[in-house]
């Protein structure tokens, strides 16, 4: 079983891509980012939140969704960046640097990040 966070971008989250339904299609379905998943018999998504907003704080988000799953005693493996981050930084101006986050997860949560999720 695959135990995985969603992070979206706050000004798209919701607003612009409504009630995260396409991330939750290509989980159903195994599209996108999740096909890597499709041997799993089940995707646990322990959290699906928000990056924290600009310009970039997501690190500190990120340590709060900790906290609260640990307190929860619901632990997971990956973190998926999604799609609209992808978007916010191709098209808008979004100041997250991949390569940095994806680094910075893994050496203070020890967290895989993917970067990614639907193709919608
Ligand atoms: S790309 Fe995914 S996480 Fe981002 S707003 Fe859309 S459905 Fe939600
Ligand atoms: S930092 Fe990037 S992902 Fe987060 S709200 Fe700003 S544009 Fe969106």
């Amino acid at each position: 079983m695959a135990k995985i966070a969603i992070v979206g971008c706050k000004r798209i989250q919701d607003q612009l891509c409504i009630s995260c339904a396409k991330c939750l299609k290509a989980i159903s379905k195994r599209e996108g980012e999740f096909a890597r998943y499709k041997d799993d018999d089940k995707i646990d998504l322990v959290a699906l939140g928000d990056c924290g907003d600009c310009p970039g704080l997501i690190m500190p988000k990120v340590t709060l969704m900790n906290e609260i799953t640990n307190m929860l005693e619901r632990d997971y493996d990956i973190i998926h960046l999604g799609t609209c981050i992808v978007k916010a930084k191709k098209t808008g101006k979004c100041p997250l640097d991949f390569d940095q986050v994806t680094a910075l997860i893994k050496e203070n949560f020890d967290k895989e990040v993917i970067v990614g999720t639907h193709n919608y």
